[in-house]
Formats: structure tokens, C-alpha cells, sequence
């Protein structure tokens, strides 16, 4: 087995089925970084009540966001795959940290004002302390390395300050200051062409959808929006489904469609029905693994659950060292 070079740690919201942008944005990455890294992936459902008010479907949602992930190529024999409620010690050193979390801080970190603007009537003491309980997850399993897009900059920023002052503070090495792993977290376009995909808009592409679905949905896709007539040329460097082709299409393809849309001698139809075709050529062997998982939804828990008592070992770890730091009683 080879060397690993650090332990990485990333967490998602259970947002349920995952979609094109969850993929192309987190989830190949989380892949790829196995074979390089010790991976730490955790669900993160706690957070996910800072703003769901209605939990009716979050189990529904962890179950199959685990599905997702483990269809994609999540190897959870090496790799830590847990539900972040199933190891409790997360929001003991959650509150251990906000005792040194500057408030004037969180309440100036761009994701915050983001929140309270886009929830103004649920702005609640869970939302401030965002940040803090990211930390925790990070330093909790004692991770060197969180991948993160410029976006998120500012919260690891934000981490590694706090694992500083908590460091300062007690005067000790409890907690492991994190480094950014800076990863290209691309933009991916939903089928409106416009905004960002996802499911709250309703402009996504599921990645478990039928090959008749997804080429129903493909067939949707704005494409360059001064093409109006099929004899019309159109420009492929505007178009988000000349994006996607780029990704999920063979090279000779690609070039074909970036001359000739330029030349009208491709139509939309047909280009959308290739980008299809090869997008659900690319997905097979993730749909076939998901519905073998599928079949026996108890092993997917509990992979989950052993996830969980792995990553509780090293959380006990971290806890009695941050004890003793604090000088708690023993
Ligand atoms: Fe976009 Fe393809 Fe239509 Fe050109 S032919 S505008 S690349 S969908």
C-alpha cells in the first residue's frame, strides 16, 4: 500500500440525491483523493438544521447521498464515511471552541451575511456558530488538509485562527492547525444555462436518473441563446452544453462540434442528444453500482455506522488531549 501524504477532511450537507455540479464539484474529487490521501468524508447533518427547519426527509436524504457516494467510487474500507450526529464528541469540542471564537468575526464572515439574507426570519444562534462547529470537524479527527475552492478561503482562514487562539490559550499542541488543500471547485452551470446547478432551482441533472430521464432533462438545456434557428451558427464557447461535452465527450467529438456549430452544420437537437448519450455512457457503472447498494439499504448503513466508530476513536483521541489541555478533571 503507498504512503498516504495527510489526512484530508471534507463535509456535505445531506442534501439527498446528487446531482452533475455535486459531482464535477466535490464528489470525483473526493475520489481521486484516495489514492493519495487518508480521507475523512463526513455527512454533515448537524449543519444542515442551521437552516432546514423541517427534518422530515433528512434521513431519507443521508441515505441516499451515502448511496451517491459510495456508487461514485468511495472505497469506505480505507476511507472514513460517516454521518457527523453519530459521533457526539464533535459538538463537545464545538463548544469548547467557542468559548476563544471571536463574535465580531463570525458575524463578519461572508457566508453568514449571505444566510441571514437570504433566511432573514430564521437567523439563528446555530447560523453565527457555523464556522465553529466546521472547525470542530476539522480538527476533531485531527485532519492536516481540508480541499477547498477561493470561495471557502475565508473559513478555513477562519479555522486555522481558532485553532491558534485555542492553542494559545492553554497553552498546548491539543489541536492540529489545518492547511488548505486548494482545489479547482469548477462552476457548474444548471440547464437554464445561468445559475449555478442545483435542486432548489430545479435546473439540475440527477447523476441516478435513467438514461430517458437524463435525456429528457439534457433536452431542456438553454444553449447559446443567439442561436434561434437551426441554420443559424452558433458560438460553442457560450454554451453550457458545449461545457459539458467538453467533460463527459471524446476529444474528436468535441472538436467536430466546435467547428461545426460554428458553421450551422450541427444542430442543438443532435448535440444534445450526443452530450446525452455520452453522459449516460459515463454514468453507467455508477448506476449499476448504486442499485446493487440499493438492493440491501441496511449494508449501507452499516458501512455508515462503522465509519462512525472509527472516526469516534480518533475523536476520544483528540478529546482527552484538548481535557487536558483545558485541565478538566479527568
Ligand atoms: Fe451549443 Fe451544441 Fe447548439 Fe452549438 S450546437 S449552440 S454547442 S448545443
Amino acid at each position: 500500500m503507498s504512503v498516504k501524504k495527510g489526512r484530508v477532511f471534507s463535509g456535505a450537507r445531506p442534501t439527498g440525491r446528487q446531482h452533475l455540479g455535486n459531482y464535477l464539484g466535490a464528489i470525483k474529487n473526493y475520489v481521486a483523493m484516495q489514492d493519495d490521501y487518508e480521507c475523512v468524508y463526513c455527512i454533515v447533518d448537524i449543519h444542515a438544521l442551521t437552516t432546514v427547519e423541517d427534518t422530515f426527509n433528512l434521513r431519507q436524504n443521508t441515505y441516499d447521498m451515502a448511496l451517491d457516494w459510495l456508487a461514485a467510487g468511495i472505497r469506505p474500507e480505507e476511507t472514513i464515511m460517516f454521518v457527523q450526529s453519530q459521533v457526539p464528541q464533535v459538538t463537545e469540542l464545538h463548544t469548547f471552541l467557542s468559548m476563544v471564537a471571536p463574535l465580531g468575526k463570525l458575524t463578519d464572515l461572508p457566508t453568514f451575511k449571505e444566510k441571514i439574507r437570504e433566511n432573514p426570519n430564521n437567523v439563528n444562534y446555530g447560523l453565527v456558530g457555523y464556522p465553529v462547529l466546521m472547525t470542530a470537524d476539522i480538527v476533531l479527527y485531527q485532519s492536516n488538509l481540508v480541499p477547498v475552492g477561493i470561495d471557502q478561503a475565508p473559513h478555513i482562514e477562519f479555522a486555522r485562527e481558532l485553532v491558534r487562539s485555542f492553542n494559545y490559550r492553554y497553552n498546548s499542541d491539543a489541536l492540529i492547525e489545518p492547511q488548505m488543500k486548494n482545489t479547482i471547485i469548477p462552476k457548474v452551470l444548471g440547464i437554464d444555462g445561468v445559475n449555478k446547478m442545483g435542486k432548489s432551482l430545479n435546473n439540475h441533472i440527477e447523476l441516478a436518473s435513467t438514461p430517458e430521464e437524463t435525456q429528457k432533462r439534457i433536452s431542456k438545456m438553454v444553449t447559446d441563446p443567439q442561436r434561434i434557428r437551426r441554420d443559424d451558427p452558433g458560438d460553442p464557447d457560450v454554451c453550457n452544453v458545449f461545457s459539458m461535452h467538453k467533460i463527459f465527450s471524446p476529444a474528436g467529438e468535441v472538436e467536430m462540434i466546435n467547428v461545426e456549430c460554428r458553421r450551422a452544420g450541427i444542430g442543438c437537437v443532435e448535440c444534445k442528444k450526443r452530450f446525452a448519450a455520452n453522459l449516460n455512457d459515463h454514468l453507467a457503472p455508477f448506476r449499476k453500482k448504486r442499485i446493487e447498494l440499493d438492493a440491501n439499504p441496511q449494508a449501507v448503513w452499516d458501512i455508515l455506522h462503522d465509519g462512525a466508530k472509527r472516526a469516534r476513536v480518533i475523536a476520544d483521541q483528540t478529546m482527552a488531549k484538548v481535557r487536558a489541555a483545558i485541565q478538566l478533571p479527568l
